[in-house]
């Protein structure tokens, strides 16, 4: 433990291989710890990643880690990060699953988010194929089919228009009786989206294919090539709060963000977030250009430290 790294970047998905692209190229010396858990793995494709539209996720983030190789400030170390604190004399000492502790002057969470669908039989085999959370991201590749929403709640009329943009046979799935104000049900109909109460049992198709969603107690199937799903984001872990960040109720997270401002520093000296942990919109574009603002600001920071002597 001689080294003080100058960053420890946690995690190694969109936001954590940016950061460290970011860091290596202004010489920080920079470790980058990835536990190899990006939480668009299971897809068939990374969908709307300008310039690697549709390529496979584990080798986007192949190519970021052959690309951090040429910095040599850069290590990468497949692994995870089981502890943290903030020291007293300023920084932080993180403590690896492999029993190995990691001084830095600077910390940047890049942990994501557990994406959790629901516990429906048939969604976990096609989770990020037919089965999906994101139009933006897998609508494409189900397009001009039928389609379904699977959503009983409140937003499940907005999301059913939306993904009127990829097919003109949408039906919003309620899985028990519809309770839709007068201007959702006016909505969907001038859409021409139809709503079906059925509760709903599971789902059919071969593999990771959607061919019908199966109803409860021999209500037949409605054929669907596509459904989109309801999801909720969780903590991976408590680290952040470990390492004294605050955070705040967002979006879709279930769980807190770590609450960050406009250049991804927390209110703890020292500690930055970038991508899904704060609670940004969740897209590998964004995590990318998050990963690489937060990294800007870390770097200023040390030279400004350095520059002051301490
Ligand atoms: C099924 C699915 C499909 C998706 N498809 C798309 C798509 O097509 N297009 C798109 O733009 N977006 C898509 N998304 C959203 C996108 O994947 C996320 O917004 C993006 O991956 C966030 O990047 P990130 O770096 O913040 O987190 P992640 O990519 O989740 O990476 C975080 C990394 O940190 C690691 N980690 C966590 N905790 C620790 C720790 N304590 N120690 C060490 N490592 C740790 C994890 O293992 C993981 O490798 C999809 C999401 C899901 C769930």
């Amino acid at each position: 433990m001689d080294t003080v790294w100058d960053c420890i970047v946690v995690g190694g998905g969109a936001a954590g291989l940016s950061a460290a692209l970011a860091l290596g190229r202004a010489r920080r010396r920079t470790l980058v710890v990835d536990a190899g858990g990006q939480s668009n793995r299971p897809a068939h494709g990374v969908g709307g990643l300008l310039g690697h539209d549709g390529r496979p996720p584990a080798e986007l983030y192949e190519l970021g880690r052959a690309e951090l190789a040429a910095y040599p400030a850069v290590e990468l170390r497949n692994g995870e990060v089981v502890a943290g604190e903030r020291l007293r004399e300023g920084g932080f000492e993180l403590t690896l699953a492999d029993g190995r502790r990691e001084r830095a002057r600077r910390v940047l969470l890049a942990t994501g988010m557990d994406y959790r669908p629901p516990e429906l039989p048939g969604v976990a085999e096609r989770w990020g194929r037919s089965v999906f959370h994101c139009p933006f991201c897998h609508g494409w590749e189900v397009r001009e089919r039928p389609l379904a929403v699977l959503d009983g709640g409140q937003d499940g009329p907005r999301r059913a228009l939306l993904l009127r943009a990829w097919s003109d046979d949408v039906t919003l799935l309620t899985d028990g009786p519809a309770e839709l104000a007068d201007d959702d049900a006016r909505r969907l109909a001038t859409l021409g989206v139809t709503v079906d109460e059925r509760p709903v049992a599971g789902l059919r198709g071969p593999d990771a294919s959607l061919e019908a969603v199966v109803f409860a107690d021999g209500g037949g199937e409605l054929p669907c090539n596509g459904l989109l799903v309801p999801v909720t984001l969780h903590q991976r872990s408590p680290l952040a709060q470990q390492l004294g960040a605050t955070t705040a109720a967002a979006g879709l997270a279930a769980d807190a963000v770590v609450v960050a401002d406009a250049g991804l520093t927390t209110p703890v000296p020292g500690l930055s977030a970038a991508g899904d942990a704060t609670g940004a919109m969740p897209s590998v574009a964004n995590a990318v250009a998050a990963g690489a603002t937060a990294a800007a600001f870390v770097v200023h920071g040390l030279m400004e430290e350095r520059a002051d002597g301490s």
